[in-house]
């Protein structure tokens, strides 16, 4: 294939960061917090990366919707390996409001703007754990998808996506022009060295707005309140297993 493939990164608060909610649970902290690419968006970047290592497509483009920080993530990628970014530039308020529909048409409309033969998400971004964008990009477009994958192989015209599901593994074939949302066992992304963090500082990035492509960013969704898990009770520590049985015993457990 001499195709190009579409891939979208979010911008999140970092995996090891424990987070906090705002004092009015208005959502979770995030100013002077820690951010990093998305996980799962590293492993769509690392695929996408690989399959033009491998001379199956020709172009790889990454696309990142929100405010001026997100050019962070789309820097990485470019360190990475991707070829160009796109930042779809979102205020920051608008950004707090949107959700998985508003960056779907974006991507869709990118898709074909872009004549991308392949859209390649993360399973689910690990801030507000959606999981639909993928699903409403494919929707969107009327394209076939690949949800979940742990292993995508490109066979001239068709995509094979091996697909986690539950207890086991499924293998479809789909053509393409496709989406694929990636998992975290399709493969183990490489780290942004420094030589190519340099190198990725000449790739270019365009910027676009929402309203240049037609999407409003007028949310259907309002987060009413965001709260903390409940504080889990202290351990009891016991000497001995019969200890242990006499305890259990008396809370009912056995
Ligand atoms: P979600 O549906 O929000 O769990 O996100 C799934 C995937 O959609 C992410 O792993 C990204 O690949 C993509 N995505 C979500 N939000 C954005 C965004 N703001 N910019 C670019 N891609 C995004």
């Amino acid at each position: 294939m001499s195709g190009r493939v579409l891939v979208g990164v979010k911008r999140v608060v970092d995996y090891a960061v424990k987070i906090r909610t705002k004092a009015d649970n208005s959502g979770v902290v995030t100013d002077g917090v820690k951010h990093s690419m998305n996980p799962f968006c590293e492993i769509a970047v690392e695929e996408a990366v690989r399959l033009k290592e491998k001379k199956l497509i020709k172009e790889v483009v990454v696309v990142s919707c929100g405010p001026e920080q997100v050019l962070e993530t789309i820097r990485t990628a470019l360190a990475m390996g991707a070829d160009r970014g796109i930042h779809v530039d979102i205020s920051a308020e608008e950004y707090n409001t949107i959700g998985p529909l508003q960056v779907s048409k974006i991507l869709a409309a990118l898709a074909k703007k872009e004549e991308a033969q392949l859209v390649i998400l993360g399973k689910q971004a690990i801030d507000d754990d959606c999981n639909q964008t993928g699903q409403m990009t494919a929707a969107l477009l009327d394209w076939p998808q690949g949800t979940f994958a742990a292993e995508v192989v490109l066979e001239g015209e068709r995509v094979k996506v091996v697909r986690e599901v539950d207890g086991g593994q499924e293998t479809i074939m789909i053509n393409i022009p496709a989406v694929v949302t990636a998992d975290l066992r399709l493969n183990t992304p490489r780290y942004a060295t420094l030589p190519n963090i340099m190198k990725a500082k000449k790739k270019k990035i365009a910027n676009v707005k929402p309203a240049d492509l037609g999407v409003d960013m007028i949310s259907r969704l309002e987060v009413l309140k965001v709260d903390e898990p409940p504080q889990r009770k202290a351990g009891l520590k016991v000497e001995t297993v019969a200890d242990l049985v006499g305890k259990l015993k008396e809370a009912g457990r056995i």
